[in-house]
């Protein structure tokens, strides 16, 4: 019989085995929780794998680990053999011909005169003003913080094309560490070439020698049993039942990974309410292009921030400077990520993608570029829009009344981090001790 066949019934379910159900499947087996995890893919790790083509790796775009809880970080180690390297950030904003320092909040030199005269001023009148304004979108947020030229040039059409939608639709419930909010000290230092401290969360991080594949390749060891290609039919939440293809499997806590819209069009008869609010939940795709160089990338980057609408991509970086074991040597890799979210059509796109790079100081010549791959992030940015907090407060409680915790980026609906990806599931598992507890 297969392991599947014989156990009908157990105390958890995992939906999905990206970092988050991988971390709550450690954490139950530590508890000595018997469970099963169910992932749709032939193949774990999420958004959190590396492809090899050629002797390239690529990652999902770029993929930093920023770890803060030193127990997170001594487990990452554990699982990587201590096979990863300690990068200090080297990421720049291409703009109005020029690179500068990031972030562009915080540095104007370079930028031409007009430009960054704009910015600073802005920047002080923003400072300035008596009336602070609670933001009623992120728009608002950018004028109060930033002022208006730092909002026109780099704040609203950033990330108008990160979020792929207008700054006006969302709001700045999202932004908190991920948007540094400079003093008057940084602008001013950043506008004569006297910055003196790195700003933002991302200045140090680490990275596998090999591409963060091998973190889910890691986790995935450690757990060993991980269901690949399996997807619940349903979720009988009234019955606490999921049902597979080859039949049904009895839970009493249900930790979900998989996104909330995908969960929630899983359950069986929903309230309406609940259906309604499933309906209000937003996200945006991605589609990204992985380069294949055949030479080097001239400029020592390891990202670029590119917000002015002229370049098909808002984004552009080097899996080979994170670690030159990630391309064949003498040669580097590209991730390159398209702001329009059409499906991109390669020989309109190349030419103009090739120019930009070469623009950019990112391609010697032209030529350079071996293969391109179009990839896809089905759910890559969950939007912040002004339904967000009434439509997953209510599909969450709900769930949580019927015994099933909805977590992870995707699975809680949330922008955050692999090192949060871990915590959630770790949290989630400890929540599901508990819900045992008082569960016959
Ligand atoms: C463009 C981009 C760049 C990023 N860069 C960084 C970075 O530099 N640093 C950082 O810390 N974080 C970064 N992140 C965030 C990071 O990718 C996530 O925080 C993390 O991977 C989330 O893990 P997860 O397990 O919650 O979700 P996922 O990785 O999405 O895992 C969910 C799993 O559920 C599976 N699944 C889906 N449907 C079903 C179903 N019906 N049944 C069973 N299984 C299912 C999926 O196949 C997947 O394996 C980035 C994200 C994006 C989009």
């Amino acid at each position: 019989m297969t392991h599947a066949a014989v156990r009908r019934r157990v105390p958890v379910v995992v939906l999905g085995a990206g970092l988050a159900g991988m971390s709550a499947g450690l954490a139950l087996g530590r508890r000595a929780i018997e469970h099963r995890i169910f992932e749709k893919a032939s193949a774990p790790g999420g958004h959190v794998v590396t492809i090899e083509e050629g002797g390239y790796r690529f990652d999902r775009t770029g993929h930093l680990l920023h770890l803060k809880d030193d127990t997170l970080r001594a487990l990452v180690l554990e699982l990587l053999h201590g096979d990863a390297l300690e990068v200090e950030r080297r990421s720049v904003v291409w703009s109005h011909g020029v690179m500068t320092r990031y972030p562009f909040q915080a540095n104007s030199l370079g930028l031409p005169p007009e430009v960054a005269y704009e910015c600073v001023l802005g920047f002080v009148q923003a400072q300035a003003s008596r009336s602070k304004p609670v933001p009623k979108s992120f728009e608002d947020y950018c004028h109060i913080h930033f002022g208006a030229g730092i909002s026109r040039h780099f704040m609203l059409p950033y990330n108008s094309r990160l979020w792929g939608v207008s700054p006006q639709e969302i709001t700045a419930e999202w932004c908190g560490r991920f948007v540094p909010l400079p003093t008057l000290e940084d602008v001013i230092a950043g506008a004569v070439g006297h910055a003196r401290r790195d700003l933002g969360y991302n200045a140090h991080f680490l990275y596998p020698r090999l591409g963060i594949g091998e973190l889910s390749a890691g986790l995935h060891r450690r757990l060993g049993h991980v269901e690949l290609d399996k997807a619940p039919l349903g979720v009988d939440f009234r019955a606490r039942r999921l049902v597979l293809p080859e039949g049904t499997v009895n839970y009493k806590v249900l930790i979900n990974t998989a996104p909330l819209p995908v969960l929630c069009a899983l359950l069986a008869d929903p309230p309406d309410a609940i259906a309604h609010a499933a309906r209000r939940l937003r996200h945006t795709s991605l589609y990204y292009l992985d380069l294949a160089l055949d030479a080097l990338c001239p400029a020592d980057v390891h990202w670029v921030y590119v917000p002015e609408p002229k370049y098909p991509f808002y984004r552009v970086g080097c899996y080979s400077h994170f670690s030159t074991a990630m391309a064949p040597d003498g040669k580097d890799s590209l991730y390159v990520e398209l702001a329009s979210r059409a499906p991109p059509d390669l020989s309109r796109l190349m030419p103009e993608v090739e120019t930009g790079l070469l623009e950019m100081g990112l391609l010697a010549k032209r030529g350079d570029i071996a293969f391109a791959r179009v990839r896809k992030l089905d759910y890559a940015y969950v939007i912040f829009d002004h339904g967000y907090f009434d439509a997953t407060q209510t599909v969450h409680s709900f769930l949580h009344e019927h015994g099933i915790v909805s977590t992870g980026r995707y699975g809680g609906w949330n922008y955050s981090s692999m090192e949060e990806a871990l915590l959630f599931g770790q949290t989630a598992a400890a929540f599901a001790e508990e819900a045992l507890k008082g569960r016959p």
